[in-house]
């Protein structure tokens, strides 16, 4: 029987479009767009941090919008949806999804690329490799077609592009922390042979045990950010951004905007 496309509705949140999926229709599509063989699709997984970034440089706008999925990974996204009217169903953890998709791939048999994380160093393997032999570890016969650090240079993107093709990977997990991995996407999106590329972000450190993903009780009430802020001070400085940008949303919806 032909499998039926899942196209999920649009939302638009201050010029992004988010796709209104909770997280098993999420990934569904990730999994049709997998299975569809033609053309490289794009996740991204913004938070309200990259929605702040578009609207203080409308030139990304074109960047995060190219995606054919776009899902909310953040609680600041969602009460934002709120605000305009709009709610979309769900936060959609794009770690989470990664990891459905590590689930998938060790049963389809399908190479996933690691790219980006930190270096190598003299006690350790780069991020990226013990992200892929933890999550071999959790999925066995998962097939880890390739892994590269994220520390280049513009010039090295061809080749990088490269590798990943040699290495035969259907897909790529891209995370070099937001927007760098959204903008290497994009701009080098036409080179890539693989069939699905998604932005993750921090889930190599979460992956490789690096980093702790917040505990289930953060999780469950919303206060993942909370959790990271203590975890990781340095961060106060971007967090400024969730205020700003909530607090924007409220006087946009107020000038009589939709979206
Ligand atoms: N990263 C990278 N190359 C860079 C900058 C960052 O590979 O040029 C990696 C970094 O080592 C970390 C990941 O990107 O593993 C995510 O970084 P961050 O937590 O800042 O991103 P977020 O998930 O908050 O967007």
């Amino acid at each position: 029987m032909k499998q039926r496309n899942v196209m999920p509705q649009k939302i638009n949140i201050r010029g992004v479009y988010f796709d209104n999926v909770t997280k098993d229709e999420a990934f569904e599509r990730v999994k049709e767009l997998i299975r569809d063989d033609s053309k490289v699709s794009v996740m991204y997984t913004p938070n309200s941090e990259i929605v702040q970034c578009c609207i203080d440089d409308e030139s990304m706008y074109s960047v995060i919008n190219s995606a054919d999925l776009i899902i909310p990974d953040g609680i600041g996204v969602v009460y934002a949806s709120k605000i305009l009217g709009t709610p979309l169903k769900q936060k959609v953890a794009g770690v989470e999804t990664a990891d459905l998709i590590a689930e998938y791939a060790s049963k389809t048999g399908d190479g996933i690329f690691i790219f980006g994380g930190g270096k190598a160093t003299s006690e350790r393997p780069c991020v990226a490799r013990l992200a892929a032999d933890k999550l071999c570890e959790k999925y066995p016969g998962l097939v880890i077609s390739g892994v590269r650090d994220g520390y280049f240079s513009d010039a090295d993107n061809q080749s990088i592009a490269d590798e990943i093709n040699a290495s035969g990977a259907k897909i790529l997990f891209v995370c070099l922390g937001a927007p760098k991995q959204e903008k290497w996407i994009y701009d080098n999106r036409d080179k890539l042979k693989v069939s699905f590329a998604a932005g993750l972000g921090g889930s190599v450190d979460v992956f490789a045990g690096t980093v702790k993903r917040a505990p289930d009780f953060f999780v469950k009430t919303n206060l993942e950010w909370f959790y990271r802020l203590i975890k990781q001070p340095t961060r106060a400085g971007r967090m400024m951004n969730l205020p700003r940008f909530l607090f924007g949303t409220v006087i946009h919806k107020n000038r009589g905007h939709e979206g």
